[in-house]
């Protein structure tokens, strides 16, 4: 079986297009047989520092390494290195098998090997009945395979993906985001990919970065940072649903240090808790339950349903605290029925352990204020 392994390394990897800078000071470690997911909003610069690595894009700032091998002026093909383009670019007039074996002619191979290698990565891929097709006559999933099947073929070190489900409807994102992990867990290759959908990078990456206007702004296990997202946009963009905020300021009281919300209430705040600073208490909507049906250890606060809206499993809900700040709320279908209907004033209620404080500046970065006495680091990490 193929076998595709190295570590590639960004190091302070800067770009601009005439005075528009794209990545800045970029540092990023993809480990060998790891799977790297770069995630972020479109324009973020999530392709072009995929062809810096592909050695497509030579112009830049910094430095690329390839096995720790300095690697930032070399050629795209004395990298081995096999990219997937977001535009799957296939031979029309080349059947499957042709197009999986274009990139080995002239390798000196034996018309045996070449055979025995497609076979072996179309039955991995799910494509072995899609050989004798054309492309016009294939569907879009099963192109997309086709491609990722001719950069297999190669035995490239590494496997480069550049929003490999863009193209896709949710059915078939699901079956290829399970064909790469059974691709990554045959092959035990190194993969880095770029995707503008967070999904992706929860469900493939062992290792995550988060992206935005040039900068990486977190990375890390997926986990972590679903949990403690650094910065208010890391936590609104990362996670299937992301955070509500609910604005405030923090007091320091006669009872001790509290953090008041701009809905009247009150909670007792821990850590490095400045009087007067304005802050943005961040929950997940998914973590979120009304009082009667949460733990009597949870934390709540008052809001009126303004709508309830089914979701498939999920029923969506917004639940307005004050004037000017709403929670988003998902449940489970299953209690839909002992929840607050639509007009109705109740307590909602969530683990304070999961709070994350933000800043409520330009910035908005991550504080290190709590709602209990336990530091992040020793909570327990919940299984997603
Ligand atoms: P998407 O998810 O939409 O593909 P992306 O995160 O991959 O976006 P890039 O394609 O890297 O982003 O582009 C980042 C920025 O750089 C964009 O504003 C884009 O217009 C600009 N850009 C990319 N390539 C060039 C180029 N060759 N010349 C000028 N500007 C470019």
């Amino acid at each position: 079986m193929v076998v595709f392994m190295a570590q590639v390394e960004l190091r302070n990897v800067s770009k601009s297009f005439g005075n528009r800078a794209v990545l800045r000071a970029v540092n990023l470690l993809l480990k060998k047989d790891e799977i790297c997911v770069v995630v972020g909003p479109s324009g973020c610069g999530k392709t072009t520092l995929l062809r810096i690595v592909a050695g497509l894009e030579l112009s830049f700032d910094g430095d690329v390494f390839i096995n720790n091998q300095r690697a930032t002026k070399m050629w795209p093909s004395k990298r081995n290195l096999s990219m997937v383009f977001q535009q799957v670019s296939l031979f029309d007039h080349l059947t499957g098998y042709q197009n999986m074996a274009y990139p080995l002619r002239g390798r000196r191979l034996k018309r045996e090997a070449i055979q025995g290698r497609i076979s072996q990565i179309a039955e991995l891929l799910g494509i072995t009945s899609v050989l004798s097709k054309r492309p016009p006559s294939m569907s879009g999933g099963e192109r997309q395979r086709v491609a990722i099947g001719r950069s297999l073929a190669r035995q490239p070190d590494c496997l480069l993906l550049d929003e490999p489900m863009a193209s896709l409807d949710p059915h078939l994102r699901c079956e290829l985001r399970n064909l790469l992990r059974d691709v990554h867990r045959t092959t035990n290759g190194s993969m880095l990919i770029v995707s503008h959908d967070d999904v992706d990078a929860l469900q493939l990456g062992h290792h995550v970065a988060v992206m935005n206007d040039g900068f990486i702004q977190q990375h890390g296990k997926p986990v972590d940072i679903y949990q403690y997202p650094v910065n208010r946009f890391v936590a609104s963009f990362f996670g299937r649903s992301g955070m509500s905020f609910l604005q405030g300021i923090l007091d320091i009281t006669d009872d001790g240090p509290q953090l008041l919300l701009d809905s009247g209430e009150r909670f007792a705040a821990y850590g490095q808790v400045e009087r007067g600073q304005r802050v943005e208490m961040g929950l997940r909507p998914e973590g979120i339950l009304p009082a009667g049906l949460a733990p009597s250890s949870w934390a709540s606060i008052h809001g009126s349903v303004e709508y309830r809206r089914p979701m498939g499993a999920q029923v969506e809900f917004k639940v307005n605290c004050d004037k000017s700040n709403a929670l988003r709320v998902l449940l489970p279908i299953s209690l839909l029925d002992s929840s607050p209907k639509e007009g109705e004033r109740a307590r909602f209620a969530f683990d304070p352990n999961r709070v994350v404080i933000f800043a409520a500046d330009e910035r908005g970065d991550r504080l290190e204020v709590r709602m209990t006495e336990a530091t992040p680091t020793t909570l327990k990490l919940i299984d997603l």
